[in-house]
């Protein structure tokens, strides 16, 4: 796994494509009411600025006509006391729609992540989906606010003192918007390029959250591997690609913003000798031009306003590309609570019939047709090389993938007629590497099962050998594991993990049992919970160790894919030339 090959790529290569705008208008549609109060707001706002130069207007020619000013001046105040107060009560309503529509997504995102096909996971970077969610979301409120809202209530503001300078002057509007024109035009070439940056330092971070999961999660192995200055590289790099991009984007950010600003200045003197040469005529009056430069004035918000929305939009297009891809890695349906087996349900069978799978379309075939049937109840142990196909086994059972050909049955019905957490309430599956999460020794037991009573924990601790280790424990049960149980050592980790299968109370034990994590003690206490366990479940172990297949009811002898003989101990040691040897040298080398 590389940090460069996180995800597929954008599709929309230049632009954001519109099902990105759809997307978001996805996450802002459930605070449309709220975004509306909002940009209603921010509009009531604009519109007391705007009549504050009608009043001025007058305010003047009252003055020249030697009137009284004073009732003009109070609306003036009134105006802007009102501006300022639906100002601040119209942004802190946005703000707080904004960061609504961040939690959306969130939400959202997170449910998917979770239900990833791990299929899906294979092809990604768990740390570049972490940045997906926590930092490409975050965009989101910008662009709800900067964005979406100053787009609608700017444009509108826009539209409006467009409106009023057309009734003040047409021929100085025209003046005006020909300036426009002219800066939009150069905008259009400035925007994509905001839009490229941004995309680029997005995905920076992604890469970035990558190698800090890479480091973090095995830094022991860094360190003692001396990696620590290659992977400090490559991590400043990605932060330093990510600052690179973000001060293009900024650049060309702030290029738009100036030649906004700069058409505006443009504008304003443009008018003012246009206008000047006007008054000198007498075609208007110098009230009217007055007004129509406060109007100039007052165009220069919406317009920023306007072009800050599509520069921001462009920034958060890039975030949402990225949400958007997340969002189409292939998942399951959505979870939903089941049951878990009653304490005396039957142990379950299972068979394979001719399953042909390979991890992805362009990996070699992993089972080339595998075929066995174990019945209900008992121990069948799986044996053979490094590499055979055995872990393969119990991922397909668990439907972590589905195979290309052939069947799998629990029970005899088809593994896709069944409901997926319901197959999964079925089975207890102990991985190979027996993953401890974070948190108490507790939270750990009962993650699968959150309702087990202390008496079935007691029980199945002492199944497991546990209870040895939790009355050591200053703080039992309660004791914090570390993150990936560094706080336990490989057997106790693994005695955890059966624990945890254990309260599930399977109907379908899967145990791909450590190479090398138990001492002899505890492999023969372990033998024997396996032994007790299947009396009433039907039991998968993957064995490392003779103890374990000499006692199993059946051994199936894995080799390059295939199922190559299937039988007991003492059968297979005299038919199989294979299982021979590896009986006498990994099991007994491995057990002991
Ligand atoms: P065993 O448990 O018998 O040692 P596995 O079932 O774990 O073997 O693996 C069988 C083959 O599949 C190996 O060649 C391994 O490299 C490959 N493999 C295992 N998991 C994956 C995966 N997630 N993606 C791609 N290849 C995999
Ligand atoms: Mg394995």
């Amino acid at each position: 796994m590389t940090t460069a090959d996180a995800l597929p790529p954008v599709r929309t290569a230049g632009r954001p494509g519109p099902s990105a705008f759809r997307l978001l208008l996805s996450y802002v549609r459930p605070h449309r009411w709220a975004l509306l109060t909002g940009a209603a707001l921010s509009l009531l706002t604009g519109a007391t600025g705007l009549l504050l130069p009608l009043v001025a207007r007058g305010l003047i020619e009252d003055l020249s006509h030697d009137r009284s000013v004073s009732g003009k001046l109070l609306a003036m105040a009134a105006l802007v006391v009102t501006n300022t107060v639906v100002g601040a009560l119209g942004s802190y309503v946005l703000r707080r729609t904004a960061e609504s529509v961040v939690l959306g997504a969130r939400r959202t995102l997170s449910s998917y992540l979770l239900r990833l096909r791990i299929a899906a996971v294979d092809r990604t970077e768990p740390g570049d989906l972490m940045a997906r969610i926590t930092s490409d979301t975050t965009l989101l409120r910008e662009v709800t606010t900067d964005s979406l809202v100053a787009l609608g209530t700017g444009g509108l503001t826009l539209v409006a003192t467009v409106v009023m300078m057309g009734v003040v002057d047409p021929v100085l509007l025209g003046v005006t918007l020909a300036v426009i024109a002219g800066a939009g035009t150069v905008l259009g070439t400035i925007v994509p390029r905001i839009h490229r940056a941004s995309r680029r330092a997005q995905d920076a971070v992604g890469v970035m959250g990558a190698s800090l999961e890479r480091v973090l999660g095995a830094l022991r192995t860094v360190k003692a591997s001396g990696a620590e200055p290659r992977e400090e590289r490559a991590l400043h790099e990605a932060a330093e690609e990510s600052w690179r991009q973000s001060v293009r984007a900024a650049k060309w950010s702030a290029a738009a913003g100036n030649t906004a600003g700069l058409a505006m200045q443009l504008a304003f003197i443009t008018v003012l000798a246009v206008g000047g040469a006007r008054v000198a005529t007498g075609a208007i009056g110098i009230g009217t031009l007055v007004a129509f430069l406060l109007y100039v004035f007052y165009l220069m918000s919406p317009i920023q306003q306007v072009v800050g929305a599509v520069t921001q939009y462009q920034t958060g297009a890039g975030a949402l590309a990225r949400i958007r891809e997340a969002l189409e890695l292939p998942a399951e349906p959505a979870f939903v609570s089941v049951e878990l087996p009653s304490a005396g349900a039957e142990p379950a069978a299972v068979a394979f019939t001719d399953v042909r799978f390979r991890y992805a379309d362009d990996l070699p075939y992993v089972h080339h047709g595998v075929s066995f049937a174990v019945p209900a109840r008992g121990m069948t142990a799986f044996v053979g090389p490094s590499g055979a196909g055995k872990t393969t086994v119990f991922s397909l059972i668990e439907r972590f993938y589905d195979p290309e050909s052939g069947t799998i049955t629990l029970d005899g019905r088809p593994l896709a007629d069944w409901e997926l957490p319901r197959l999964r309430a079925a089975i207890g599956y102990v991985e190979q590497d027996a993953p401890v999460l974070s948190g108490s020794l507790r939270d750990n037991l009962l993650l699968g099962n959150p309702e087990a009573d202390e008496g079935t924990v007691a029980r199945v601790l002492k199944t497991t050998r546990l209870d040895g280790l939790v009355e050591r424990l200053p703080q039992g049960l309660e004791t914090l594991v570390g993150h990936r149980g560094t706080k336990l050592s490989g057997g106790e980790r693994q005695r955890v993990a059966i624990a945890r299968a254990l309260l599930r109370r399977p109907r379908l034990l899967l145990l791909d049992e450590a190479t090398s994590q138990l001492d002899a003690v505890n492999e023969a206490a372990l033998r024997d919970t396996v032994a007790d366990v299947a009396r009433s479940t039907t039991v998968l172990v993957v064995a490392h160790r003779l103890s374990t297949v000499t006692t199993a009811d059946r051994i199936v002898v894995m080799d390059a894919g295939r199922v190559r003989a299937v039988g007991t101990h003492r059968e297979l040691v005299a038919g199989d030339p294979l299982y021979a040897e590896l009986a006498a040298t990994q099991f007994l080398a491995a057990g002991h």
